[in-house]
């Protein structure tokens, strides 16, 4: 297993299929082509220290473009990571699709040449003077601020496991490198033996809502194709009221579970593990209509939250942690402070420019921007064009000028060879992109698993993280 603190020798990294990303970029290419000339033809002599806090998927994609629009770039990422990793790729780990070690780069490979790296990791901003603490390297200052540390995975958040004994009593979750590798040899066990299976997401907003169906429809799909499936037991349980909140493709997803025997539980939250006993302590959350009185002595429709806890044996669990924004994010002052978001501190920026609402230096993208939609790469890849763009602008003392619109992408693999390939945008409505768009998308396709497979990983280290895709 890979150590996020030990660099690997670039001979041992796995060459990427680079042939299959130029074939496809050809394929998609006019469009594209056309798209990055106009916006790097736009080179700008704007000025100024740019820090970004995170190397990950949207702070490597904005140190790429960015360093492309600016003649002369000065740009700090701080980041403590020795690795960077495709973590779309987990999911084809955790189901045996890819190897362990097909989904992880050299962060020095990834990060644009000329670009200053801080190895560190960041503990503070303070926004009002432009300052960045770090917990090992001092202060750095900026003029402005890219906000891109993702999110972080609050293992407290479920009692009885934490990263360390994940697959502890056949309770699993590969939300990480070394879990997803975990999560590979417990479905293997569990197909082969038989058993109770519990799925759960998380009450919160988290990275890839796609990601835990995805593990429960690949295993469930194994079970067959090894001739196990009748001594397995499949439960899915969400936190949502609801499967899924896309309706384009809701229909088509329920019809597979109910096809497929496994059976969806909603309302429910994980609030801890026995792994010693194998047994989910869970909770059934309703939400009661309830009427109180307003200071103006009118009625106020409200909601009023009935508990109801219950455990559940298992002999395979897959579990997702809550999510929340990075602790430095909301003790910064860089939060939402009121509405939905506030309460995991997701930072607080325009959901159309993604430029902080309070300090206009600081634009925030990725997972912990809190902006109404998936929290995806697939996201990022269609944020960080706007992102840089509206930072250039303000670079240059105008006002933004790109529109975010919510696009996110969550392939949902309902079995080895199909996926239902979710587009959508704010609007919850379909945004399916050429050439998909020509296939009936609102069924899993072939074509969408070979895109999923085969292209997304070498789109993502060849063309978002170099600022050309
Ligand atoms: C299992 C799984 C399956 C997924 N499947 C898909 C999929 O199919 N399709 C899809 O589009 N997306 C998928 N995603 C989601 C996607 O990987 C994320 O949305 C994306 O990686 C977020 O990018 P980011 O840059 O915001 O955060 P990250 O990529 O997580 O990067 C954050 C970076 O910030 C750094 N950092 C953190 N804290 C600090 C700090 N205090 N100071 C400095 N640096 C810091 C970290 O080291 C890291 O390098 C999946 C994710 C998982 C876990």
């Amino acid at each position: 297993m890979s150590d996020a603190n030990t660099e690997i020798p670039k001979s041992l990294l796995k060459k990427m299929d680079r042939r299959t990303f130029i074939k496809i970029a050809a394929a998609f290419g006019a469009a594209a082509a056309a798209g990055v000339a106009v916006s790097y033809a736009m080179s700008s002599s704007a000025k100024g220290r740019i820090v970004i806090i995170g190397g990950g998927c949207a702070g490597i994609s904005m140190a790429a473009r960015l360093k492309r629009m600016l003649r002369q770039p000065n740009i700090t990422i701080i980041d403590p990571s020795t690795l960077h990793y495709y973590q779309p790729g987990f999911t084809l780990i955790a189901s045996g699709v890819y190897d362990k070690d097909e989904v992880y780069r050299n962060q020095s490979d990834c990060i644009p040449s000329g670009t200053n790296w801080i190895k560190d990791s960041v503990v503070a901003v303070d926004p009002d003077k432009g300052r960045v603490y770090t917990a090992k390297n001092g202060f750095v200052d900026y003029d402005f601020l890219v906000l891109a540390p993702g999110l972080k995975l609050n293992w407290a958040g479920v009692e009885g496991i934490d990263p360390a004994n994940i697959g502890a009593g056949d309770a699993y979750c590969m939300y990480t490198h070394g879990g997803a590798i975990k999560t590979w040899q417990g479905v293997q066990k569990f197909v082969e033996k038989g058993g109770k299976g519990i799925y759960t997401d998380t009450y919160t907003k988290h990275k890839c809502g796609g990601a835990p169906k995805k593990i429960c429809l690949l295993t469930e799909d194994l079970s067959r194709k090894r001739g196990t499936r009748s001594k397995l037991d499949f439960n899915y349980y969400t936190a949502s009221h609801e499967l899924y909140d896309i309706p384009f493709f809701t229909p088509r997803l329920l019809e597979i579970y109910k096809d497929r025997n496994v059976k969806l539980n909603c309302n429910v939250r994980v609030k801890g593990i026995d792994t010693a006993a194998k047994k989910a302590y869970l909770e059934r959350v309703e939400k009661i209509p309830v009427q109180t009185v307003g200071a103006d002595g009118k009625k106020v429709s409200a909601f009023k939250e009935r508990i109801e806890p219950f455990t559940q044996s298992y002999d395979f669990m897959h579990f997702l942690p809550p999510m929340c924004a990075p602790d430095f994010v909301k003790s910064s002052g860089l939060s939402w402070t009121e509405g939905k978001l506030a309460r995991d501190g997701w930072a607080m920026v325009d959901k159309e420019t993604l430029v902080h609402k309070k300090y206009p230096n600081i634009i925030s993208l990725g997972d912990v921007a809190g902006i109404p939609t998936s929290k995806t790469s697939a996201a990022i890849r269609k944020q960080a064009p706007i992102a840089a763009r509206n930072l250039v602008d303000i670079m240059e003392g105008k006002a933004p000028s790109q529109k975010y619109d919510g696009y996110a992408a969550c392939p949902i693999i309902t079995d080895y060879g199909h996926v239902l390939m979710c587009e959508f945008d704010y609007s919850k409505k379909p945004k399916i992109t050429f050439p998909l768009s020509l296939l009936d998308m609102s069924n899993e396709q072939r074509v969408a698993w070979l895109l999923k497979v085969y292209v997304l990983k070498p789109m993502y280290f060849y063309g978002m993280l170099k600022g050309l895709a």
